[in-house]
């Protein structure tokens, strides 16, 4: 049973819509980048949990999380009322196996992210590890519409100290832009507007892909991958992809 440490929210950015980041200073001990922890509020005598990707790299305090709002949800509604100072509570350790230690070295790693599940790849790219191990890093970022690109200046930092090693690609669905290719990330990636967008083909000798967010993008991009070749990995059957699903 999780014990619960007492948290502080040191910080809060309102990014646009009903997206939300909170800085928690709470006492955790040591993670992996791409480990969740479960953030909980006490609504009505009762504990409310939820698990989040924290978002700072394993070295970095204050914690940080990164989540949309969900009106009929019990708990984003409170997560996103909180202020600078309010109490919340953290599981006193993070879990999850969603991270480059189960990630195969190739020459390119993808990334691939719904939504809030942005958050997590940023925690595993400022470490090292991401561009000690691969040539390429190509981070994808599906999205509803521009409001919803959110740590700008994050992604301008990494691309920034990894100028040759680093691609990103945001795709946008309702809204469209001379930046960003539009559609679902499946579909560009079944017509192949995202590997060309890349530069870089999807092969299972070349590429290990990370998938975050909704069920719908994981499951269509897990069939795509399957019909091209590429396995699931497992800890003693390496394999071509990873997959973490927030709902
Ligand atoms: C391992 C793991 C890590 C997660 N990390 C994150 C994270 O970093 N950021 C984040 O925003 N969420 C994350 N989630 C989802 C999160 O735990 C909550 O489910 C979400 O924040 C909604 O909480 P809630 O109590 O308001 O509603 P819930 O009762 O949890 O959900 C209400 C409804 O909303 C759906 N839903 C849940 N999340 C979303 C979403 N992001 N967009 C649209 N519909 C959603 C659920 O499927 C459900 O139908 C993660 C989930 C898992 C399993």
């Amino acid at each position: 049973m999780a014990e619960w440490l007492e948290g502080t929210i040191a910080g809060k950015r309102h990014w646009s819509q009903a997206l939300y980041s909170l800085q928690i200073d709470a006492p955790l001990p040591a993670f992996i980048a791409g480990q969740y922890i479960k953030v909980a509020l006490d609504l009505d005598g009762e504990r409310v949990g939820r698990p989040y990707s924290l978002v700072n790299a394993p070295a970095e305090r204050p914690l940080e999380i990164y989540f949309n709002e969900i009106p009929e949800g019990p708990l984003t509604p409170k997560l996103s009322d909180l202020q600078v100072g309010d109490r919340v509570w953290v599981a006193d350790k993070a879990s999850g196996v969603f991270t480059l230690d189960n990630v195969v070295s190739r020459r390119h790693l993808w990334m691939l992210a719904t939504g809030t599940a942005l958050g997590v790849y940023l925690s595993m790219l400022k470490t090292p590890d991401a561009w000690e191990r691969f040539e390429r890093v190509i981070l994808v970022h599906g999205a509803r519409n521009t409001g919803e690109l959110s740590y700008g200046e994050t992604i301008a930092e990494l691309q920034a100290a990894h100028e040759d090693s680093f691609t990103f690609i945001t795709a946008l669905t309702r809204d469209s832009s001379e930046t960003a290719l539009q559609g679902r990330i499946t579909s560009l990636l079944e017509n192949g507007a995202l590997q060309a967008a890349a530069g870089a083909d999807i092969t299972p000798e070349d590429s290990h892909l990370m998938l975050c967010g909704n069920s719908a993008m994981i499951t269509d991009v897990r069939a795509w991958l399957e019909a091209h070749g590429m396995r699931r990995h497992k800890r003693h059957e390496p394999g071509h992809y990873t997959t973490e699903q927030y709902h």
